[in-house]
């Protein structure tokens, strides 16, 4: 529990939401949910937390703008799709911050960009610029240059290094799932959500690889992957389940929720 502690003091903190925890599974978006984020996270920021959303469902929404009930087969339909659906989605997230009074930007990045000096000087200077304004920067990967978080991820890979590149102090990775379990939840009903991860061992690589812990588009091992990010760059990081966000302010007061990887 004393792990726990810290994260009350926890003052640059990063969202991510994936696209399930945005939609229902008819894949129209969740406002309700929508709405709840944008209040907890304005919130937040009202406390003096330093808030980064990152957000899929540019995908989700750029289809239900097109008419179209499935993903396309076609990575360039998906990406086209996503630039359609960015704008919508930022158009959404806009209409529910300003509810609140809270300005909002859009940040479209590659995870590439720590990879070029520049770049990551860049990047690193607009989002410090941004959140000491106040702001919240809400961002996705850019997909129109990228397709890495839509073949597989779904942005949890991104926002580590997002996390990583801005250096905070936490990582919430909000899913469909309660934590990383010792087994299948659905087949073993003694299986247990594993409270603390104190380094990534094998043994927790091989539990994440389950056939069972796949849930959600990234599954548990792009999870896993953004958690070696957070421990090698000094962010800690809490996979919960994100159906209901106040969960961010109980994650955020110590409470023992979801699986805390430790820095
Ligand atoms: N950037 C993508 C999006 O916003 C990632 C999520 C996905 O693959 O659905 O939709």
């Amino acid at each position: 529990m004393q792990y726990r502690e810290k994260l009350k003091k926890a003052d640059k903190i990063v969202i991510k939401v994936g696209s399930s925890t945005l939609t229902y599974s008819n894949g129209r978006l969740n406002f309700n949910r929508l709405e709840k984020l944008a209040r907890v996270l304005t919130d937040l920021r009202n406390q003096g937390k330093k808030v980064i959303l990152v957000s899929s469902g540019s995908i989700v929404v750029g289809n239900e703008k097109l008419g179209l009930t499935k993903r396309s087969e076609k990575l360039p339909e998906v990406q086209a799709a996503a630039a359609i659906g960015q704008a919508v989605l930022m158009k959404i997230y806009q209409k529910f911050f300003e509810e609140y009074n809270q300005l909002v930007a859009q940040i479209l990045v590659t995870k590439d960009v720590m990879d070029n000096s520049i770049r990551k000087n860049n990047a690193e200077n607009t989002f410090n610029t941004l959140v000491d304004m106040g702001i919240i920067p809400i961002v996705n990967e850019n997909d129109t240059v990228a397709t890495d978080e839509i073949e597989f991820g779904d942005n949890d890979t991104l926002s580590a290094t997002v996390a990583s590149l801005i250096k905070a102090d936490i990582l919430i990775l909000l899913s469909d799932i309660d934590g990383l379990y010792t087994n299948d939840p659905r087949k073993d009903s003694s299986a247990n959500i594993i409270s603390i991860v104190n380094g990534i061992s094998r043994e927790i690589e091989e539990v994440a690889s389950g056939a069972g812990t796949t849930f959600g588009t990234g599954g548990m091992i792009t999870k896993i992957s953004a958690a070696k990010i957070c421990n090698e760059s000094g962010v800690d990081m809490v996979i919960a389940n994100g159906k209901d966000p106040h969960i961010i302010y109980d994650i955020l007061s110590g409470e023992d929720l979801g699986t805390l990887f430790l820095a």
